[in-house]
């Protein structure tokens, strides 16, 4: 029979998991700080623990999911006792560095354990589209895999506990700075009377054809050569005629002017006739 599950925190994201394994009939003990919040889950067949030692003890794999590193530690850290011998998954978001410091403290106290990177919101949980990377212990998620496809499709990353938190910024930064993207060109439409939603109609197919070039970057920073040829080069890209136009609209070139800022240290650095992915080389060695 498949394994018993607790889940600590019944936040937006907490009941959700928990919800999904209630609904595949998994056995799920829930607690959460706050009173009030395991209604709707114990009417669907959860229990409920009246603290959070008796909701650890309840089940051989703890999931975990607050607010922040630090408030897992506030609730875990007096219960190592109880923890030792289980497996603990923590699915809260923290630093690759407060992941690594959660391995190391949970292999002390005989806890074996996985840290989860959640690449969805709440409501994609349980459906086709949502993602959660895993680092740590190979032997929890090879255990436990078929459970996790409960809530996502599940990708294990590295041993080193702290990699599915980077592989989440690093995902992140990239969305945050697209969406800044869009951001700008949608201002820059908005004095000519355009609305953001008839961009956003033109801008979604550009974005996801234009997806189709992160390969070819990868091979040219992969192969360390900005010199190969059939590359659009550092000069050709030089956008101060995309500044000129953004100001001329008077609206701020701000997401634009960093990208600027990227290619001309490049530029003042010897390299315009590479191509336009030396950029990275901006980014790796800040200040050079
Ligand atoms: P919520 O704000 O909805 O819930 C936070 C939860 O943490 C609540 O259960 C809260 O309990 C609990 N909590 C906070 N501080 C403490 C503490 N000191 N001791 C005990 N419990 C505490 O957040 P989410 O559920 O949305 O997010 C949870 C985690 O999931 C976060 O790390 C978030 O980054 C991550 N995540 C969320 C995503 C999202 O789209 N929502 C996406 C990807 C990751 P109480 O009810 O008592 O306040």
């Amino acid at each position: 029979h498949a394994t018993d599950v607790t889940v600590l925190g019944l936040g937006a994201m907490g009941s959700a998991l928990a919800e999904t394994l209630v609904k595949a009939g998994v056995r799920t003990t829930v607690w959460n700080r706050s009173a009030g919040r395991a209604q709707a889950l114990v009417a669907q067949g959860a229990r409920e623990a009246a603290h959070a030692a008796e909701a650890v003890r309840a089940s051989p794999l703890v999931v975990v999911c607050l607010f922040d590193h630090d408030s897992v530690h506030e609730v875990l850290d007096p219960l190592v006792d109880d923890l030792a011998g289980r497996t603990l998954v923590n699915l809260t978001t923290t630093t690759p560095e407060q992941a690594r410091r959660s391995a190391l403290w949970a292999a002390e106290a005989q806890i074996a354990y996985l840290d989860g990177g959640i690449m969805a919101v709440p409501s994609m949980i349980g459906q086709p589209g949502a993602s959660i990377l895993y680092s740590g212990s190979q032997k929890v998620f090879r255990h436990h895999a078929s459970l996790f496809e409960h809530w996502a499709t599940s990708t294990y990353v590295d041993e080193d506990a702290g990699l599915a938190s980077l592989y989440d910024f690093a995902l992140l930064s990239a969305m945050y700075v697209m969406f800044a993207g869009f951001m700008q060109g949608a201002a820059m439409l908005a004095p000519a009377g355009i609305p953001a939603s008839r961009f956003a109609a033109m801008a979604a197919p550009w974005l996801t054809a234009m997806t189709g070039e992160l390969a070819g970057y990868a091979e040219v920073i992969d192969g360390g050569d900005y010199t190969v040829p059939g590359q659009q080069s550092l000069t050709f890209s030089h956008l101060g005629l995309f500044i000129e136009a953004i100001a001329d609209q008077g609206v701020s070139p701000e997401p634009i002017a960093m990208v600027q800022r990227l290619i001309q240290q490049q530029v003042d650095a010897g390299h315009g006739t590479e191509g336009f992915a030396r950029i990275i080389e901006s980014l790796k060695h800040p200040g050079n």
